[in-house]
């Protein structure tokens, strides 16, 4: 009786592992990989390239969830995994190709040809946003499970081939959600708040740290309501919705960063009711 209890007492603690809320995994460009890295009382250090790897879990079972880069080449790629005692081993995967869809957009000539000053300006906050998308921090996030932060028809945008006036630009990187300016803007998981600015692109800008190296970016904001250091919880006011930086007109643009990899924010969030 006592063996059957302490039976059934595994399966539950297999099943809460199992159990752990994730994003939805998709080995592609701009994706998600889950990769099993086994059980054992260390918790394992994983890398990507030299970039750290979010590894989640517990002795029972721990999983490693990789951010795959927009530019990633298709074909196998692999982490470099270190636990205790044992020699690093490779846990490699297979990224399969996607093809996004292309978009054209026509915006004020100013923000494609950039003048020499508005260029400078561009490769300055570059910079700046290199360090702050390496920003790895502890506790790791509670929950990879987000929630929509505004209300509103999401785009599919993800990945899209953009042409600005004609001329190839870098992939679209986030999601794009409607919403009129002024639009509560809620933080869709607890974290902390470590860049805010107003970029030459991204117009009015709050960097929010969820842990782990994953992090929410969000963009073209018409009113900013925290300062680095604040901590948030789900749910919490940021901010609001606006225009500014490059945009075509009000939306909330959100980025997510997972091991500097911008990947799709909807691996994060619940299925789209239907509409
Ligand atoms: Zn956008």
């Amino acid at each position: 009786m006592r063996q059957r209890l302490a039976a059934a007492a595994l399966a539950l603690l297999a099943a809460t592992a199992a159990a752990q809320p994730l994003p939805t995994e998709r080995i592609v460009p701009g994706g998600v990989a889950l990769l099993p890295l086994g059980a054992g009382a260390d918790k394992p250090r994983a890398t990507l390239g030299d970039v750290p790897v979010l590894v989640t879990g517990d002795e029972r079972g721990w999983t490693a969830v990789v951010g795959i880069a927009l530019g990633a080449a298709p074909g196998a790629q692999a982490i470099v995994v270190n636990q205790g005692a044992q020699a690093p081993r490779r846990v490699s995967f297979q990224i399969q190709p996607h093809r996004y869809a292309e978009q054209r957009l026509k915006v004020a000539p100013g923000h494609v040809d950039l003048s020499p000053e508005a260029l400078a300006r561009h490769e300055r906050e570059r910079e700046h946003q290199k360090a702050v998308i390496a920003t790895v921090s502890e506790p790791l996030p509670a929950s990879m499970r987000f929630a929509p932060p505004v209300p509103g028809p999401r785009s599919s945008s993800f990945g899209l081939r953009r042409v600005f006036n004609g001329q190839a630009r870098s992939p679209h990187s986030g999601m794009d959600i409607a919403a009129p300016t002024g639009t509560p803007l809620r933080a869709p998981a607890a974290g902390r708040v470590i860049d805010v600015g107003d970029y030459f692109f991204n117009g009015q800008t709050i960097w929010l740290d969820h842990g782990g190296g994953l992090l929410s970016m969000f963009c073209h904001l018409s009113r900013i309501g925290v300062k680095p250091g604040d901590v948030v919880a789900a749910g919490d006011e940021l901010g609001a919705v606006g225009a500014t930086g490059r945009v075509t007109g009000p939306h909330l643009h959100w980025s997510v960063s997972l091991n500097r990899a911008m990947v799709d924010p909807a691996l994060f969030l619940p299925a789209e009711p239907a509409r």
